[in-house]
């Protein structure tokens, strides 16, 4: 039986919880600070996407983000991409366009979603629900609202994107 296996790009600025994302989905956990205690590149989780197993593989960044100095390699052969904002930062939100170029400059047109992380912190938000619908249809991606730290919505979003790579 052939193996499916999806690598998945996680993008956005330094903060808005790429890396919680990652050890969530795949190992079930959340710190304030996974930097200082674990130094992992790479993470996959097995999932089923109608009755077959789907491998799941997350890179992560290791927070060179505001260096833009993530290399080709993090993006070589990415079939999906989550685009991620933080609820509490507007500046990630206003950078979410020129990852969406970035990753298309290196991957082309992939499967994509944008991700409001952090809605737990919907009282300090710097950024409206509508504001948030309305990038996600401009881009023409679908909006998952997450956070990571309650657990809310991460699973559906690798669910979501490796279905639709499983259909392309
Ligand atoms: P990265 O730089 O994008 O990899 O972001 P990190 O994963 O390092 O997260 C930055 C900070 O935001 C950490 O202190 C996380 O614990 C915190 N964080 C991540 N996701 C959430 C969330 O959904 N809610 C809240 N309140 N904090 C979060
Ligand atoms: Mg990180």
């Amino acid at each position: 039986e052939l193996e499916i296996a999806i690598k998945v790009v996680i993008v956005g600025n330094g903060g808005v919880g790429k890396s919680s994302m990652i050890q969530r989905y795949c190992k079930g956990i959340y710190t304030r600070d996974y930097k200082k205690t674990i130094g992992v590149d790479f993470l996959e989780r097995m999932i089923d996407i109608d009755g077959e197993d789907v491998r799941v593989m997350l890179w992560d960044t290791a927070g060179q983000e505001e260096f833009d100095a993530i290399t080709k390699a993090y993006y070589r052969g990415a079939q999906a991409c989550v685009l991620t904002f933080s609820t509490t930062d507007r500046c990630s939100f206003e950078a979410v366009k020129d990852w969406k170029k970035k990753v298309e400059n290196e991957c082309g047109e992939i499967p994509t979603v944008l991700v409001q992380n952090k809605i737990d912190l919907m009282d300090q938000a710097m950024v409206t629900f509508e504001e948030s619908e309305a990038l996600a249809k401009s881009l023409g991606v679908r909006l998952f609202r997450t956070s990571v730290k309650e657990d809310l919505n991460v699973a559906g979003v690798f669910r979501y994107l490796a279905t639709n790579c499983h259909e392309m």
